[in-house]
């Protein structure tokens, strides 16, 4: 159980709120992720998925609205290392190679070098890379940076996982092994939430959160939407919610 011994959600917030001048980014989130869970938010464009995650993870302030992780209001040193939090835009240094990336990002997280060494080569062999240990990151492919981005986020084996798009730009047969190391993660009790853009993946989900416009309008088992919504796929089912949240507003 990774050592977390109460029955708190692994993520909890309350009334989160985010503005960027008049606009509201987010307007009163309230999540609960439990632990083992693979939560998948989902939106389109703008909807607020990147704010919540990077107020999740303390880059943000919120305006409104706490946030608990591990049962720590945030911002909290303690629960640091137990997070993972790979952002939408690659973070990962060019000019230095894979394995200089993962040494890196694991010293931070406080890894031994056998630690990094032996973690490494599990995460190298996961996303593909164990080729590329010496290949400097800017010389990478696109997709291979997202994959090393992935990697780094991941090296210090963190009980929460947030993701924010992962998969954007990498090859379907990747992202199918992706998906496969997520699943195992969650049986071994790692939380994760993940933004998608990839309707497909999100049905992979436990549950699924619908955002719009900076709210959370349906959440749910993937089925469950799908039924509520009257729909084949999660897609029909996606376009009718968001539809129906836009004429509520
Ligand atoms: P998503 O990840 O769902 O696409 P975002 O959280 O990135 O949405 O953005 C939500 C809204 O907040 C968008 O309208 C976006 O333009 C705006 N926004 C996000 N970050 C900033 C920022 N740093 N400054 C101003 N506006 C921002
Ligand atoms: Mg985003």
């Amino acid at each position: 159980m990774n050592g977390h011994a109460s029955k708190e959600p692994i993520v909890r917030t309350k009334g989160l709120v985010k503005r960027f001048g008049q606009m509201f980014a987010v307007r009163g989130l309230d999540l609960v992720v439990n632990e083992g869970e693979i939560y998948g938010l989902i939106g389109p464009n703008g909807s607020g998925k990147t704010t919540t995650m990077r107020m999740l993870c303390g880059i943000l302030r919120p305006d409104e609205g706490e946030v608990y992780l591990l049962g720590s209001r945030i911002p909290s040193f303690k629960v640091l290392r137990s997070i993972g939090y790979m952002p939408q835009e690659n973070a990962i240094y060019d000019d230095i190679t894979v394995q200089e990336n993962l040494c890196f990002f694991g010293r931070i997280q406080g890894l031994t070098r056998e630690g990094i060494n032996e973690n490494a080569n599990t995460i190298l062999e996961l996303v593909g890379l164990q080729g590329k240990r010496q290949a400097l990151a800017r010389d990478l492919s696109a997709g291979m940076q997202r994959r090393l981005s992935l990697a780094v986020a991941m090296i210090h084996q963190p009980v929460l996982l947030l993701l924010d798009e992962p998969t954007a730009g990498v090859d379907p047969d990747l992202r199918i092994s992706f998906w496969k190391h997520f699943k195992e993660l969650s049986a071994q009790g790692t939380t994760i939430l993940i933004t998608t853009h990839y309707l497909e993946e999100a049905s992979r989900c436990g549950r699924v959160g619908l955002m719009s416009q900076g709210r959370l309008i349906e959440e749910g088992p993937p089925q469950e939407l799908e039924e509520e919504a009257h729909a084949k796929t999660l897609e029909d089912a996606f376009l009718t919610l968001v539809g129906k949240g836009r004429e509520e507003g």
